[in-house]
This record gives C-alpha cells, structure tokens and sequence, in this order.
C-alpha cells in the first residue's frame, strides 16, 4: 500500500465518532513501516485492549475501521485460522473482531464480525516476515497469499461498508 501520514491515518476512520477517533492510541513506530510489505496497518490499543484498528488505501484513499476484539475464540482443536491470511495460530492467537458498520447502519447498530490474527500482522505472517509457532496447511508462495489476503480483505470491507 502507499505510505500513509499519521494524519490521513486519524482521519480515515468511516465507522466511528469524532470523539472516538480522538481517544484512540495511534501506532507506535510509524516512521518505520515498510508499505511495499503491508495489505494494511493493523494494530491493537495498548490503553485500551479490546479495541484494534485496520488501516488501508481503497480507491487510492485511506480507509480505516475501528475493530472491537470480542474474547471469544475459535471453535477447533487447539488452533484456529485467521480469516483474512489464512495463517494457523495456537486458538488463543486468533481472535473474533467485531466492526461497527459505516455510517447510518452502523449508527443503528449494525456490525459484522470475522475472525483474525490477534495481533492484526497479516501482512507479515503471509511473507513470512513474523514467525508462526504451528505447522501450516497453506503452501502457496507469498505472492500468491498476499493476492489472496487483498482480496478477502476488499471482501470483509465492503461488508463493513454496505
Ligand atoms: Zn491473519
């Protein structure tokens, strides 16, 4: 994605209020991201846990939605998937995110809901950039799994945005 100021970052936000936006933690070491390596920024709020922001370019504009991490975990056998990169983790590091829907519906209390890495590196997870403690079922080279990551991503928004 193209790199994004911690300004057009704070405004991108299509599913929360003002005063929402004001008290969220913003990412630490922004300065040092590499974009060419990132779907989207993801990170959680360290003074608040449970909330968790999504951060990417849509149409060429920035494009953030604020994630409330719900403390259920995966139903399975000790290990669940993430639901945007397909990454295996011990269950515990997959979590059920929940986003307010953009504008009116959301006002009115719409919200849908997917399963992701907890600590939200997707992007690094595909390109083996972050290491993975289980075995993965997922062979296909990190090219392949990014293309595929944008896509399910581009998916769980337009959910966020209709
Ligand atoms: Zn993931």
């Amino acid at each position: 994605m193209r790199p994004l100021t911690a300004t057009e970052i704070a405004e991108s936000f299509v599913n929360c209020t003002r005063g929402e936006v004001k008290s969220m933690t913003p990412i630490r070491g922004l300065a040092d991201v590499d974009w060419e390596v990132r779907e989207f920024l993801g990170w959680r709020d360290p003074k608040a846990p449970a909330r968790a922001y999504l951060v990417t370019v849509r149409n060429d504009r920035p494009l953030g939605v604020e994630l409330r991490a719900t403390t259920e975990s995966r139903p399975g056998h000790g290990s669940a998937l993430c639901d945007i990169c397909h990454t295996a983790h011990p269950a515990d590091s997959v979590g059920l995110f929940v986003a307010r829907k953009a504008g009116q519906r959301g006002r009115d209390h719409h919200t849908v809901g997917t399963y992701i890495c907890a600590d939200l590196a997707c992007p690094l997870y595909v390109r083996k950039l972050r290491p993975v403690t289980l075995p993965q079922g997922e062979t296909a080279p990190p090219e392949e799994r990014a293309r595929r990551l944008q896509r399910r991503l581009d998916a769980f928004l337009d959910r966020v945005l209709t």
